[in-house]
């Protein structure tokens, strides 16, 4: 070994609170260091690539970091990455480690997000571009959001229905602005079979006499139907909602945030005045709004798009707005106030009380499987992804301790005992969803598959637990290692009580974040600085909510979008008047808009 490598340095540090040598080895390619833990002795070898150099430091100990600088005189360009060669078991090499997830949010938040998916097994790229599958466990979620929101929509009156995936082409030419909104990301269906080539392969034949396209939204044919059942005021207001998939040919896609193909709702509704119309606009918007903070833990901003942002063909949009971790905005439902646009397109006319005709009033309003993405980046963490107990797909993970397979029989025994209990307990009006990990892998490795799917509690039991009728667990809101033993009755007396903790504790962080991302900014060029990151911190993330005025003019719109891709949110619903000037141009506001960078 000593031909290959070179011995550097030792040295004795503090690390997790104890004291330990290291003895650092060196060659071309890797650093071998012979680290003492616990008195168990390690070894680590450190890969040596390229760039940053600040890693090892988060790692190791900031003092071995400094020493190896100081020899080097600072011209150290290498980045070490960590890789455990230890005997010790996962959970030591882990807590080295410290994160399940490479990059980190920090290092690379974009990759981090594509991590956490992959991790969690939500969801994985298909073959086809664009379009993602979505993974049982990913699936799981989305029903859990659907089951909740399908029980509001019903709750307010509205029933189901289904409605073609095919849309004819006349159809969308009906109303100019939908169309011009949506033609460049059009799926469209020209032929109507495939026919032998000669060679082996297949060519298309059967040309349509008029394409269909793929909806990448409904008004339309939906439009059509509504004329036929919409006949008098009696028939109103008429409330539909629809599940279905959506294709929009996107050209950059990223798994649940945008994808070419993607699950959705959308609500479609027809009332006899514009008030009522209205009415049911916001009415959509507040369920949305309590649901995502209620179910899935976030917390939204209720606004008015402006009219550069508004549904092609509608005469308003409303939205909410939700922060990422990473302070960008992320739009997670619309409603929109159609006026008679649609139903002037479609013909949804009506004969009113006083036997006259006159035209409905219709509104439209959908959340897609995007939320499951603002779900992903507003909770997870550098250990995976964090699920709030509410729409979670498993709430408690049981994982057996046991060394022989008398006691794996007793361990499974206590554990089914305490399954049996947990099942005749209601948590938010549901059945506790329970599993047991029984598979032939280390509790090390189980934890951390655990972990890393993001399932609120995790417990562990051995031999031990069950002597004092206890039971050891983890909360996922908090770190890996802070696992607490509790008693048996404890647990089966609280777990509602647990659950609805991490709940709360979840929409708090994510209530924190974006209070302290929030400012009020007054000059531009507060403005331009709040939104550039200074090239001496480029690891930092900038930005957040800007409230700030706004003349209403799509020019200086258009102008902030293209210097800092930097767009307006929403005109918040709750905002209060307060006269400015505009941050662009100086002319006259009557509130403040929230600008942000956005998903
Ligand atoms: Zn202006």
């Amino acid at each position: 070994m000593k031909s290959i490598l070179k011995k550097t340095f030792s040295r004795e540090t503090k690390f997790f609170g104890q004291s330990h040598k290291f003895v650092f080895y060196v060659n071309k390619k890797f650093w071998l260091v012979f680290f003492f833990y616990k008195s168990l002795f390690s070894i680590l070898l450190i890969k040596k690539i390229d760039n940053p150099k600040l890693e090892i430091s988060r790692n190791i100990s900031p003092s071995i970091c400094n020493n190896y600088k100081k020899r080097k005189k600072n011209s150290c360009q290498e980045k070490y990455l960590f890789f455990f060669c230890s005997k010790g078991d996962n959970e030591v090499e882990r807590k080295e480690k410290k994160t399940a997830i490479v990059p980190t949010r920090e290092e690379d938040y974009p990759e981090w997000y594509q991590q956490v998916i992959k991790v969690s097994d939500l969801a994985e790229n298909s073959d086809v571009r664009g379009c993602m599958v979505i993974k049982p466990y990913g699936y799981a979620l989305w029903e859990n959001i659907q089951k909740h929101l399908d029980l509001k929509f019903k709750e307010t009156g509205h029933k189901n229905a289904y409605f073609p995936l095919l849309v004819p082409k006349s159809f969308f030419e009906k109303e100019a602005e939908h169309v011009s909104g949506f033609a460049k990301e059009c799926a469209v269906v020209t032929h109507s079979r495939l026919e032998d080539d000669g060679k082996g392969g297949l060519t298309v034949g059967g040309e349509l006499t008029e394409p269909l396209i793929v909806r990448p939204t409904s008004e339309t044919i939906i439009g059509a139907s509504f004329a036929r059942w919409v006949q008098s005021y009696r028939d109103l207001p008429l409330l539909i909602n629809q599940w279905a998939n959506i294709v929009r040919w996107e050209m950059r896609t990223r798994m649940f945030l945008r994808t070419t193909e993607f699950l959705w709702q959308e609500g479609h509704t027809v009332h006899s005045t514009k008030e009522e119309a209205m009415e049911e606009t916001l009415k959509m918007l507040g369920v949305y709004a309590t649901f995502v903070r209620e179910y899935l833990a976030i917390p939204v901003i209720e606004g008015e798009k402006t009219p550069g942002e508004r549904f092609p063909g509608a005469l308003n949009t409303y939205c909410i707005e939700a922060m990422m971790q990473d302070k960008k905005a992320l739009q997670a439902g619309t409603s929109h106030f159609l006026g008679q646009n649609f139903s002037r397109a479609a013909g949804i006319k009506f004969q009113n009380k006083n036997g006259l005709e006159e035209f409905g009033w219709t509104t439209s309003w959908g959340v897609s499987t995007r939320l499951i993405g603002a779900l992903i980046m507003a909770h997870s963490d550098d250990n995976g992804l964090i699920v709030p107990p509410r729409v979670a797909p498993i709430h408690i993970v049981f994982i057996p301790i046991f060394k022989s397979e008398t006691d794996r029989i007793v361990v499974l025994n206590y554990i089914k005992q305490i399954t049996i209990a947990l099942k005749k307990i209601r948590y938010h009006e549901e059945s506790l969803r329970v599993e047991v990990d029984e598979r032939d892998l280390t509790s090390s490795e189980k934890n951390w598959y655990w972990i890393k799917k993001g399932v609120p509690i995790k417990v562990e039991i051995g031999m031990k637990d069950i002597e004092k009728d206890s039971l050891f667990i983890a909360c996922r809101n908090k770190q890996p290692f802070e696992k607490e033993s509790i008693s048996q009755n404890f647990f089966l007396a609280n777990i509602s009580d647990i659950l609805e903790g991490i709940q709360r504790s979840l929409y708090e962080k994510a209530f924190q974040l974006q209070k302290e991302n929030s400012f009020k900014i007054d000059l531009q060029d507060d403005f331009y600085r709040f939104f550039q990151v200074p090239k001496q911190r480029k690891n930092e993330i900038p930005g957040g909510f800007a409230f700030s005025h706004w003349c209403g003019s799509e020019l200086c719109e258009q102008k902030v979008k293209e210097e800092l891709k930097v767009t307006i949110r929403c005109i918040p619903l709750e905002a209060e008047k307060e006269k400015g000037s505009c941050l662009f141009c100086g002319g006259n506001s009557e509130k403040r808009v929230i600008f942000a960078k956005a998903y």
